[in-house]
């Protein structure tokens, strides 16, 4: 007889609008343009919709210069690009189509504003994270310094700082960990500047709380989600925060560690905002053949956000 497990559903979890958009962008594209389209980048963090893209007619390029044919239109990642990348699509006579996320852009034209207005800025983040690239990309270089973390915020030096001084954030952050790093910018610098609405964005936010509220009462949990998503990556952090220490990602090289599911009564199971919900069911089947499975979904939102599609494709 198969042994009970209760397993945690962790909602919302999974795709977020910005995914969703971004993959229906290049799809539209391909039906609208014919194939194959260029993609600059992997359009989100993940190896499956990569690889479904690249069927349907994709090629994933890392750079403008990678373009064999200059007559197909080239994608921009959900994550943004700097500035540099659209003017040398038009240097180049490329026809291009922006995906980056509308939450993504909110804080590009933060950093512009505040580049206007006199500020200082500084970006909280994870380097090289394309998205934190593609943030920097927006100003001229060395117009933004990076924060990644709270030493970093602690080094500072009060007197290095000649303008008025202002905040920014990735999107796809750890809120708590994010929060601590700005307590310490704010007792730092009382008068510093933050984004009107926080940049991190409510997917993160939501994935975060719901993992949150389930991870303490696990004896493992999995976030599916690939090595590169900032976001799967946190929610594994997460879980181990919240009190459950074995927390692992699922990324699509990673066999189910079924000997040690064995040995547990209660697993937890999220996904990242650019995990397809198919790979979280796939778990789940194959956790079944082995064991009596109750499932109980934990909500703590409900999300209705969606994004509207950039023009030349509606
Ligand atoms: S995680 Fe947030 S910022 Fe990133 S694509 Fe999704 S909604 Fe946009």
């Amino acid at each position: 007889m198969k042994k009970e497990l209760k397993i945690y559903l962790a909602s919302p979890r999974g795709f977020c609008a910005g995914v969703k958009r971004a993959i229906d962008i290049v799809e539209k594209s391909i039906s609208k343009f014919g194939s194959p389209v260029y993609v600059r980048h992997e359009i989100v963090h993940n190896k499956q919709v990569v690889e479904e893209l690249k069927q349907k007619g994709a090629i994933f390029v890392d750079e403008l210069s990678d373009i064999k044919d200059g007559k197909r239109p080239v994608i921009f990642s959900a994550h943004g690009v700097p500035k540099s990348v659209p003017e040398e699509a038009k240097l180049k006579n490329l026809s291009f189509v922006d995906a980056t996320c509308p939450l993504v852009s909110k804080v590009h034209r933060e950093s512009e504003q505040l580049n206007k207005n006199g500020f200082e800025i500084l970006l909280i983040g994870h380097k090289n994270h394309p998205e934190v690239v593609g943030t920097m990309g927006q100003l001229p270089k060395d117009s933004i310094k990076l924060i990644e973390t709270k030493k970093d915020a602690e080094a500072l030096n009060v007197n290095d700082f000649k303008k008025p001084l202002a905040y920014i954030t990735q999107t796809t952050l750890s809120v708590d960990d994010t929060a601590e790093i700005i307590n310490c910018l704010k007792r730092k610098f009382p008068k510093i500047k933050g984004p009107v609405k926080e940049d991190i964005c409510y997917a993160t936010t939501n994935r975060q709380l719901a993992v949150k509220k389930i991870a303490s009462k696990c004896d493992m949990f999995f976030v599916v989600g690939s090595r590169n998503s900032s976001n799967s990556v946190r929610l594994v952090e997460v879980a181990k925060k919240a009190g459950c220490k074995n927390s692992q990602l699922m990324h699509s090289e990673k066999e189910i560690p079924l000997k040690d599911i064995d040995k547990s009564d209660t697993i937890g199971i999220s996904s990242g905002a650019s995990a397809p919900e198919k790979l979280v069911q796939t778990l789940l089947n194959n956790i079944k053949k082995d064991r009596k499975v109750s499932i109980e979904e934990v909500v703590v939102a409900e999300e209705k956000v969606v994004f509207k599609l950039p023009k030349e494709l509606n």
